[in-house]
């Protein structure tokens, strides 16, 4: 059984001629892993159903929004109801309050949350918010770590000392890369050095509390309250981005998971249950900063608008009302894990798995994978041998070696199982 992907080439040909690169977010286009990208008809469950007549088991979960399977029951219910009633009013709805409400009993530590339309808007606006709330200019992020494509964020390790940022694309200026100061994931002592080489200036920590954009990358013991600490002390802010973590780790997120508090935490992906949201939340006093209430300004003419409001408010009552299914992701996610490190074992191949909660990667180097460095050190041409064999037998990994896999709940051990053979088969054959 080999599967073709005549039809997605076609379709792909076709978008180039009026789409950038053929797609609306350059992942898709397989540059990291090569070939043509697949082409989606419709998704149910576990399962993408291809325009080429295919059924593949999922493992991106749309990078994480389809936490309980696609075309999950009681969110598409919601979503037709809602769209009978309008779409978006630009004006306040009850469901509003609803929402933030649940979202405050579910997150620790935040007492309000303002709705926006991406995980990139949340990250975006949070970072004014604490540049206002501080009076400070600069903020520390770690290299590896993905905030969005604001400004801000595409920022690399300059020549020379790593903690000065230079734009990593045409059009950021660098008088905004000035302001970001780049950090190494796992390298506390770097973070204590930047703080007291800019000592009243810097107005917040920006982190992945377990890094998904790298890789699955976990802070080792210490790491994240340490900055805590470090943040405490010099009066900075720590912004949790929980755009990926948030809701699908715990209820309460990594906050939960870590036992670290965030001064502001993003959220997206799966607050939106596969509609287009994002949100930051904090404690009041922070949040009071904002517009209309304070002087920082952030709008949105869709935000919190009553379609995705109701997608969010389906997916997070589901989720907050069974909690157990946390449990079960992550049952499911060290099962494959065992699985899959048994047969790359077995079959000599150098392996780093790394795995927290439903978030999983496998890392083809011989080297614990701690930070963006070591997760380069990854042999890329056997990454795209393996995501090419497991597309040939049905198995959608994200195409990417710097891409997490997302599980989603409704995966059955037995599509876990088919999984494992699959990776058996495919570096069997190396
Ligand atoms: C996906 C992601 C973002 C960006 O969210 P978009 O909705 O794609 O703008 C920001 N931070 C993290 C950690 C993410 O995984």
């Amino acid at each position: 059984m080999s599967f073709t992907y005549k039809r997605s080439s076609a379709l792909f040909n076709e978008a180039q001629k009026y789409i950038p690169g053929g797609v609306n977010s350059p992942v898709r286009a397989f540059n990291a892993v090569g070939g043509d990208p697949v082409y989606v008809k419709s998704a149910k469950g576990a399962y993408l159903h291809t325009e080429d007549g295919n059924r593949l088991i999922d493992y991106i979960a749309s990078w994480g929004p389809m936490i309980l399977g696609h075309a999950f029951e009681p969110v598409v219910e919601a979503v037709i109801e809602a769209t009978k009633k309008g779409t978006s009013y630009g004006m306040p709805t009850e469901l509003e309050t609803e929402i933030a409400k649940l979202v405050v009993s579910m997150a620790p530590n935040v007492d309000q949350v303002r709705m926006v339309n991406s995980g990139t808007e949340a990250c975006m606006s949070a970072v004014r918010l604490a540049r206002g709330f501080t009076g400070r200019d600069k903020i520390i992020k770690f290299a590896g770590c993905y905030h969005g494509h604001s400004d801000s964020f595409l920022i690399q390790a300059g020549s020379g000392a790593v903690t000065f940022g230079s734009p990593n694309s045409p059009g950021v200026t660098a008088g905004t890369a000035k302001d970001t100061l780049l950090a190494q994931y796992n390298n506390l002592e770097q973070v204590a050095d930047i703080f007291e080489k800019n000592e009243g200036q810097i107005a917040c920590v920006i982190i992945e509390p377990i890094a998904g954009n790298m890789g699955c990358i976990i802070p080792q013991e210490g790491f994240l309250e340490g900055i805590r600490d470090l943040c405490d002390v010099h009066g900075a802010l720590f912004v949790f981005d929980e755009v990926m973590t948030g809701f699908r780790l715990a209820r309460g997120g990594a906050q939960e998971t870590t036992g670290v508090k965030a001064d502001i935490v993003t959220y997206g992906k799966v607050i939106g249950g596969g509609l287009p949201v994002g949100a930051f939340a904090a404690r009041r006093q922070i949040m009071d900063h904002l517009a209309p209430t304070g002087p920082v300004y952030q709008a949105g003419t869709l935000s919190g608008n009553p379609l995705a409001m109701s997608a969010g408010m389906a997916m997070l009552t589901h989720l907050n009302n069974n909690p157990e299914i946390f449990n079960s992701l992550a049952g499911k996610s060290e099962h494959l894990h065992k699985g899959i490190a048994e047969t790359l074992s077995r079959q000599g191949i150098d392996h780093q798995i790394n795995r927290y909660g439903s978030m999983i990667s496998v890392h083809f180097t011989d080297q614990p994978v701690l930070d963006f460095e070591t997760a380069a050190t990854g042999n890329n041409d056997w990454f795209k041998k393996y995501f090419h064999g497991m597309l040939e037998r049905g198995i959608y990994l994200p195409p990417s070696a710097f891409e997490s896999y997302f599980l989603n709940d409704a995966l059955s051990y037995e599509d876990l199982d088919r999984t494992i053979e699959a990776v058996d088969a495919v570096v069997g054959k190396w």
